[in-house]
Order: C-alpha cells, then structure tokens, then sequence
C-alpha cells in the first residue's frame, strides 16, 4: 500500500507535507525534486490520497478525542490516509477521475498536453475535494508546454494541486519553480539501503553495502541492481579490465581488449552504468593505499588489498582520469563509442607499474 510510512528516510519531506495536510493548508503547487528511486512518486499519491481521503473529514474533532483508538482515525489525526476508503482505493488504482498523472509523451512533455490539461482543470472536480495534478519528470516540458503550464500556475484553480516532479530545480524554468512550494527528497543514506537490502532482499552486508554505495542512495537503483544480477556484471568487468594475476606485467592482446571493447560498447544505457562501476573499482584501488576501511567492495577485500600494492598512486589515478575522460566523450552525441572504448582498454591495459 501507498502511505508516508512507507517512503524510507524522507522525515523532513514528509513531515512537511503532513503539516500542510494537518493544518488544511493545501498550497496550489509543489515542487518535489530529488534523484529517481527516494519516494517523490509515493509521496504525490500519498498526498493526493490524504487531501480526499473520507476518514480525513473528520479528523479536526477526532484528534481531541480521548477514545480515538480507532485505526483509521488515529491514521488521519497525522495527517496520513485511511488506504481503505473509496477515494483511497481508487487513487491507488489509479482509477479517480480527478487525480490525473501527466507523463512525457516521447521524449517531452508537449503543449497540447499542457492545453488540454488547461482545458480541463477549467470544468469542476467529478468527485475530489482536492483534484490533483502530478507532472512526472516536469524537466522534460519544452519551452512552448513550459509557457503553457506558467499561465495555469498564475491563475490556479480552486480546490487543485499541481505537484510538480523533477530531478532539480535549474531543469525548470525560474518562473515555474519561484510558484511551486518546494519540497526536496534526499539521497537515501547508505545505511539505510543497506540494512533494507539485507532484510528485505536477504543480501549479506557486505554485498548489501555495494550494492547500497553503487546506488547512491536510490532504493529503485539498488533494488534493481540486486534483481538483476550486478554482482555478476561487476564481477565479469573487474575480469576483463584487469591484468593475468599470475603474470601481471604481460602485455593484454589487443584483440582481446577490443572484443572487450565491443561487448561493452554495445548498449549506450548499460554502458554508463559499467563505466561507473570501472570508476568505483580504480577508487578503492587507491582509497585502500590510505584509508582501507574507506572502500566500496567490501567483498573483493582480498583482491583489492593484492591489486593495489601492484600498482603505484600515478598510474592509478592515470586509469581513473581515462575512464573520466571516456564518460565525458560518450556523453557527447556524435562520439564514435567503439572508438572510445578501444582506446579506453588500451589506456587501463597499459603496464606502466612499479
Ligand atoms: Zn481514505
């Protein structure tokens, strides 16, 4: 079930959104932003969910109540939705005809989407006390839909809220975000997922600690880095981007480094996320000559502790700045990413040890 108690690590967020709903101070837009996967989508629901919610009526005079041991009422008293009335149901399926979610349609999120929204924020709610507009990913509205949306902020509608959804607030246009009540959602803390991923995902903790740094504090990022089998795809990378153990200064075929190459330059999305976790395997190589305790692979202890000593700091830090520098080409559209990925596997391949 959607509820605030279910979004991890978010107290400040959530607290203020329960005091908006405790003092029946619903603004006409907000502004959540935060990175994908820490609970901006939840809370929307949530919110919407609590602004109509039929147990919600009445909680003015139930808080008081001595005998308000009631579950649904001792819910509402804190500003946090029954789950089980109509309105509540049908928010959660998706299914009320006056919470309406906007998504991009393409790549963006355009004007007649924007117009027709217009259109229809113009007619009354069919059954909401609150209607609610979610506008996921609101960075992607181009300049025209952008506009658009502007003049529905400057004369908002009765009984409507406008909950913006974005990454950050420099993706939006001034004008827009100076409207919105801002509310951000943090990173979730590295503990946190952890101990989630060993509870719930039954991960070990060191795994669940890789998986939980790897994520940078996004539980939909960890859960599907743990569904999906990461621990093996870093596991295959470390392999193919590191020398024979038994005879580390031989030189690597070049052939073999290439294939190496046009495997991982075969998918664009997969590929950014390996060249993070390329970043994150050189880092502990040379965070583990200071500050050991300080690495991310907790569970390769025994590797890196071996690899590390066979290289020296420079040529460490050489190997981070080319995989730097390889991200920065990829993200640029023109780039030839085979190219880049050869020269890549030459430059970490490179036997330049003390
Ligand atoms: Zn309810």
């Amino acid at each position: 079930m959607t509820d605030f108690e279910s979004i991890i690590d978010q107290k400040q967020a959530i607290g203020f959104l329960t005091t908006l709903l405790k003092k029946e101070n619903i603004p006409h837009a907000l502004l959540f932003t935060g990175i994908d996967g820490v609970g901006k989508h939840d809370a929307a629901m949530t919110f919407a969910m609590a602004c109509n919610c039929a147990e919600f009526d009445s909680w003015k005079c139930e808080i008081e109540d001595s005998n308000a041991n009631h579950h649904s009422k001792e819910k509402t008293a804190v500003g946090i939705p029954c789950g089980c009335c109509r309105s509540c149901k049908k928010i959660q399926s998706n299914s009320h005809p006056d919470v309406l979610s906007i998504t991009p349609s393409g790549s963006f999120i355009k004007i007649d989407q924007v117009r027709a929204l217009y259109q229809t924020l113009t007619m009354k709610p069919h059954e909401a006390r609150y209607r609610v507009v979610i506008l996921a990913e609101a960075q992607r509205m181009n300049l025209a839909a952008s506009n658009a949306f502007l003049k529905i902020l400057e004369e908002p509608p009765d009984q409507t809220v406008l909950i913006l959804i974005a990454e950050k607030k420099p993706d939006l246009l001034q004008t827009v975000v100076s409207r919105c009540q801002h509310i951000r959602f943090n990173p979730i803390s590295r503990n946190t997922l952890a101990s989630m991923l060993n509870e719930k995902e039954g991960r070990n903790p060191d795994d669940a600690f890789v998986l939980a740094a790897m994520s940078k504090g996004s539980l939909s990022k960890a859960l599907a880095m743990s569904r999906t089998g990461w621990t093996n795809r870093r596991n295959w990378l470390i392999k193919a981007i590191s020398s024979d153990p038994d005879d580390p200064m031989a030189a690597r075929p070049a052939g073999l480094l290439f294939s190496i190459a046009a495997q991982l330059s075969e998918n664009r999305d997969t590929l950014e996320d390996d060249l993070e976790t390329m970043k994150s395997w050189f880092r502990d190589l040379i965070i583990f000559k200071y500050q050991p305790e300080k690495i991310i692979h907790r569970d390769l202890l025994n590797q890196i502790k071996t690899v590390s000593k066979k290289f020296t700091m420079n040529s460490l830090l050489h190997k981070m700045e080319a995989i730097k520098s390889a991200q920065f080409l990829i993200q640029r559209s023109n780039t030839n990413i085979k190219l880049v990925m050869d020269m890549l596997m030459l430059k970490l391949a490179s036997v330049d040890k003390t």
